[in-house]
């Protein structure tokens, strides 16, 4: 047994599943997982000591690597002045600063998780609209709160069936599901519920179920429907904010939203999430408004000083980005050309340094076309990968993340690997 194996078992004793968060137990690719114990750059090393070039980075947080210099130093020097204080400190309002400067946001609150972020969000927008309904897409995650756990149930024009037990039906009910890519959808449901709904929530690329990118003109015309039927449009930017530009997928795609939640590579690799928006919006949270949020550890410093320390990077060399995107295209490029030349179905699926691999013949433009992939065939692919050592995600329904650490060489490894596993998949 391997020392992973080991590990995986005590896990199992003491915490359900033996992970902390579902995807990582890898049981839809039927392994185990590796336990990893150190990294540099775009490594992770596992405590059996094999080595990988990691696709994965912490699920996007780590754009520039692991163990950045800038970033480590920063946040050994935070810690050397205390853990937290629970009280107003400087790189908060740095922080703050850098995001609206980043971002356009005018006002921005600092709290601990994605999840946190998307639920505050969510409060604001029923709290500033008087309206209770939701609409979000089939297949985008936007954390665990409970009204998020909630896909296409049996129609679109009726309410949410939670995902998960524990949800409340009423607080799904109030949930409705459209479907991605498709801005007629959004306009039914707005119809049938009018002045109900209180805001649209959406991944401006769809990350959670596999990359979907929006096609030409999605999200400009949930901007018009949000704008035609009184609601409030939420970017989830949880993944894209600092991934697709500096100012995440609002200046990628030239689409403006109303809340803008963030999360993942704002922290640099900490636990931080945030929400922002207009000044008029986002002065209804508390203490100067109604809307009630609050957070022991939000704006902690040390997370403060790492999140701060990668996005000065990102902000004062936007060539990050450029490098990220070219990258990703040779690496889509070789994909495509492999599973080509081998005659296996797949769609090389990306937005930006974004991709997934989806073993199906049909373009993927949405959650039914997602679900269309032959999860036997990415199994193989996950192990064969794994094996000749590129750590990706263990779920057909998640992205590659490819980080400025990744060098030509290493794009050069990862498709000679997936060549290999290609041959042995034929
Ligand atoms: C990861 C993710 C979240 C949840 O963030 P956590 O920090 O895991 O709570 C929310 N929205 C999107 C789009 C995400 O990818």
């Amino acid at each position: 047994m391997t020392r992973s194996e080991q590990l995986f078992e005590a896990a199992q004793k003491v915490m359900p599943g033996g992970v902390n968060s579902p995807v990582r137990a890898c049981r839809s690719v039927g392994t185990y997982p590796r336990f990893l114990q150190k990294s540099k750059g775009s490594r992770v090393y596992d405590v059996d000591g094999n080595e990988y070039i990691d696709l994965i980075g912490s699920w996007g947080p780590l754009i520039l690597g692991h163990c950045r210099r800038e970033v480590e130093d920063a946040v050994l020097a935070a810690v050397k002045d205390g853990l937290s204080f629970g009280a107003p400190t400087p790189s908060e309002v740095e922080m703050a600063e850098l995001v609206c400067q980043m971002t356009g946001v005018e006002m921005v609150r600092m709290v601990n998780s994605g999840t946190e972020a998307v639920m505050s969000a969510l409060r604001l927008a029923r709290g500033a609209t008087g309206r209770s309904k939701l609409i979000k897409f089939a297949g985008c995650y936007h954390g665990h709160s409970d009204s998020m756990l909630v896909k296409a149930g049996s129609g679109l024009m009726t309410g949410g069936q939670p995902d998960s037990a524990g949800v409340p039906a009423e607080m799904a009910g109030d949930t409705l599901t459209a479907a991605y890519n498709d801005a007629a959808s959004v306009r039914r449901l707005l119809e049938a519920n009018p002045g109900q709904v209180a805001a649209v929530i959406v991944e401006p690329v769809a990350a959670n179920m596999g990359v979907v990118p929006p096609k030409p003109g999605f999200l400009q015309a949930l901007r018009e429907l949000c704008d035609e039927f009184g609601a409030l449009l939420i970017l989830d930017e949880v993944i894209t904010g600092f991934r697709l530009a500096r100012g995440g997928a609002q200046a990628y795609y030239g689409v403006k939203a109303d809340l803008v939640t963030y999360g993942k590579i704002i922290g640099g690799g900490m636990p931080v999430g945030a929400y922002g928006g207009s000044r008029k919006l986002m002065e209804q949270v508390a203490p100067l408004g109604p809307v009630y949020q609050a957070g022991t550890l939000s704006g902690n410093p040390v997370a403060m000083a790492a999140g701060l320390a990668q996005l000065r990077i990102l902000q004062n060399d936007p060539q990050i980005y450029a490098e990220l995107d070219r990258k990703g295209e040779v690496l889509q490029n070789g994909l495509r050309e492999i599973f080509r030349e081998a005659g296996i179905p797949a769609q090389v699926n990306r937005a930006g340094s974004l991709l997934t691999v989806f073993f199906t013949e049909e373009p993927v433009t949405g959650y039914a076309q997602a679900r269309s992939s032959d999860l036997e065939r990415y199994k193989q692919w996950y192990n064969g990968l794994l094996s000749r050592g590129i750590y990706t995600a263990p779920s057909q329904f998640e992205a590659m993340f490819l980080c400025a650490a990744h060098t030509d060489q290493e794009i050069q490894t990862i498709l000679a690997a997936a060549r290999e596993t290609v041959r042995d998949m034929q």
